[in-house]
C-alpha cells in the first residue's frame, strides 16, 4: 500500500511554481518556505489531503513584506503619536516612491560632482522661513535639540528656566536629554516665573546657550512669567559675547496659524529673537519624521559640521517626503485641522443614515502632545462601544474612540474617499449585512 504522505509536494517542486515564484518575489523566499513547511505539515498530520498543500500554502502567506497595517483614523486625533504622527500628502508620497530607487541625493547631475546632501529640503524650508538664513534636517526633535545642546554647549552649561522642564512623552524628559549630550543643566527660576535676572545671574564664562522650550503637551495659568525671547537675545557673557539661544518650539508650525494661537511658530519666534529654533516634521508640519533646525546660518553650520551629525542625518526619503511637503498638495494635517464642523456634517450624516446610528456633535484633537487646550468641533457617527474593539481588528483597520460609554466615529481625519471603507468595517463590526431602511434609529 502506498503511504499518502509521498503524494505530499516538495518543498523544491512548490517554490519552482509560478505562483510561488511570484509569492517569493514580495514576500520573499523564507517566508514563502514557511508557509509550505506548515502545509506540508498539515497534509502529514492528516488534517488536509497531499493535493490541497499549494492551496493551503498559498492561503497561509502573509499579504504584505511589511508587518505593519495601514489603519484608518476615525480617532479625531490628527497627530497621533501611536499611529504614525503626521499621514504624508499625495506629493510627499509620490516623492518618496520616486526617491526609493538610486536618487541624485548628493550629486549635481550637470557636473556628476558631489552636491550638498538634501540640498532641495533645505531651500524649501528657507523659502517657507525667509527670516532664517541657515536650516538643518535631522531625525527627529529630539535629534535637534541633542545637536543643538552638544554642539553649542558640551561641557558646559545650558540655562533653562524651571517651568520649561517638560516630559514629551513615552518618558522621555527634556533634562534628561540634554544631560546626555554632556552639557549641564543650570536650572533658573521656578515653575510660574522666571524673570530676566534669573537668567543673566547664571550667565558666566561657562555657559554655552540658553535654552527655551514650548511646553507644547500642558499649561501653566496664573501667576505665571516669562522672559521673552527678544530679552534673551541680548544677555552677554562677562567677556562680551552673545549667548546663543536655541528655541524648541516642537509643533513645527513654520508660521502662526489663527486656529493654534498659543501654538508658537518658526518665523515668530526667530522674529523675536531665537538663534536657533528647533521643531519636529511630524507633527502640524504634517511631514515625514524629521528635526528641523532654522536660524543663524553660522551657528547652523557648527551644528552642521559637529560628528554627532552624521549619526543624526536623515535619509533620501525623508528629505524628499520633506521637500514636497513643503512645496507640495496641503498636508493631511493641515486639511484636518482646518476642515469645520459645518464641512464634516454631510459626510457623518451620510454614513450614520447608511447604517441607521445617529450622529452627535463632539471635539477632536490636536494631539502629538500639541495644543491641549483647542477643541476641533465636529461631529461622529455613535456606535456601541464594544464595535470600537471589533473595528480595531477588522479590514480595513478603522480607529474609533470610546468616550462617556458609547463609541464615535470622526470623519475629521479620514480621507473623504475613503468614507465608503469606513461604512463596509463598520457594517461588519455592528454585525449589519446591508442597507436596512427598516432599521429604527436608535
Ligand atoms: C515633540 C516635541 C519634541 C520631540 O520631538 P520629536 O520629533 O518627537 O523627537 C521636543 N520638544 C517639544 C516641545 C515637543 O513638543
Amino acid at each position: 500500500m502506498t503511504d499518502p504522505r509521498r503524494a505530499i509536494p516538495r518543498t523544491d517542486t512548490l517554490l519552482a511554481s509560478a505562483p510561488f515564484v511570484a509569492a517569493a518575489e514580495r514576500l520573499g523566499r523564507d517566508v514563502v518556505r514557511v508557509a509550505i513547511t506548515a502545509a506540508q505539515q498539515q497534509a502529514r498530520d492528516g488534517s488536509i489531503g497531499p493535493d490541497e498543500v499549494p492551496a493551503t500554502a498559498l492561503a497561509g502567506l502573509p499579504t504584505r513584506a511589511s508587518s505593519l497595517t495601514a489603519v484608518l483614523n476615525a480617532t479625531g486625533v490628527v497627530v497621533h503619536t501611536n499611529i504614525g504622527r503626521a499621514p504624508l500628502s499625495p506629493s510627499a508620497i509620490e516623492a518618496v516612491v520616486a526617491a526609493a530607487g538610486y536618487v541624485d541625493v548628493e550629486m549635481d547631475l550637470a557636473t556628476g560632482a558631489r552636491s550638498r546632501r538634501g540640498a532641495g529640503a533645505l531651500a524649501a524650508l528657507l523659502d517657507a522661513v525667509p527670516d532664517a538664513t541657515g536650516a538643518l534636517v535631522v531625525n527627529n526633535g529630539a535629534a535637534a535639540l541633542v545637536l543643538a545642546t552638544t554642539a553649542l554647549a558640551a561641557g558646559r552649561e545650558v540655562v533653562v528656566s524651571r517651568g520649561e522642564m517638560v516630559e514629551i512623552g513615552d518618558g522621555f524628559r527634556l533634562p534628561d536629554l540634554i544631560a546626555s549630550t554632556g552639557a549641564r543643566l543650570r536650572e533658573v527660576g521656578t515653575t510660574n516665573r522666571t524673570h530676566l535676572r534669573d537668567y543673566a545671574d547664571a550667565i558666566g564664562p561657562g555657559t554655552g546657550c540658553v535654552l527655551k522650550v514650548h511646553p507644547s503637551n500642558f499649561r501653566v495659568d496664573g501667576f505665571t512669567a516669562e522672559v521673552g525671547l527678544g530679552e534673551l537675545r541680548g544677555l552677554r557673557r562677562p567677556d562680551g559675547s552673545p549667548v546663543p539661544v536655541v528655541a524648541d518650539i516642537g509643533s513645527g508650525l513654520l508660521r502662526p496659524d489663527p486656529l493654534l494661537p498659543d501654538e508658537p511658530d518658526a518665523t515668530t519666534w526667530l522674529r523675536a529673537g531665537a538663534t536657533l529654533v528647533t521643531a519636529s516634521g511630524d507633527k502640524l508640519l504634517g511631514g515625514p519624521q524629521a528635526g528641523l533646525v532654522l536660524g543663524d546660518a553660522e551657528v547652523v553650520e557648527r551644528l552642521r559640521r559637529h560628528p554627532l551629525q552624521r549619526a543624526l542625518r536623515v535619509d533620501k526619503l525623508t528629505l524628499a517626503a520633506l521637500e514636497a511637503t513643503l512645496r507640495g498638495s496641503v498636508p493631511p494635517v493641515t486639511a484636518a485641522l482646518h476642515v469645520t464642523a459645518d464641512e464634516l456634517r454631510p459626510r457623518v450624516e451620510a454614513l450614520a443614515a447608511a447604517l441607521g446610528r445617529g450622529v452627535v456633535a463632539v471635539e477632536g484633537r490636536v494631539g502629538g502632545g500639541g495644543a491641549p487646550g483647542v477643541p476641533l468641533p465636529g461631529w461622529a457617527v455613535e456606535i456601541p462601544a464594544d464595535a470600537v474593539e471589533r473595528l480595531r481588528v477588522g479590514e480595513p483597520v478603522v480607529l474609533a474612540r470610546v468616550e462617556g460609554g458609547r463609541g464615535l466615529v470622526d470623519l475629521r481625519c479620514v480621507p473623504a474617499d475613503r468614507d465608503g471603507d469606513v461604512e463596509a468595517a463598520l457594517r461588519a463590526a455592528l454585525g449589519d449585512d446591508g442597507p436596512d431602511p427598516g432599521t429604527p434609529t436608535p
